[in-house]
């Protein structure tokens, strides 16, 4: 499984479409609670994680915490 972390700030300066959002292989992970806070380089708004499989970015509220 994939982990997905997305910058959910809607200031964002990240020029894409989207979010900007960084993906790591769950094998490049341990353990999620042992990997430090992630923060957007555009806007420095801590990144928050999305499980990519079973839900798709475009299907959650942008209100919604996970
Ligand atoms: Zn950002």
């Amino acid at each position: 499984m994939d982990l997905s972390y997305s910058c959910v700030n809607h200031n964002c300066s990240f020029p894409g479409a989207n979010s900007f959002e960084m993906t790591f292989k769950s094998e490049s992970i341990m353990d999620e609670n042992n990997v430090a806070s992630l923060f957007c380089p555009f806007c420095g708004n801590e990144l928050i994680l999305v499980r990519v499989p079973d839900v798709f970015p475009e299907n959650l509220s942008k209100d919604r915490t996970i």
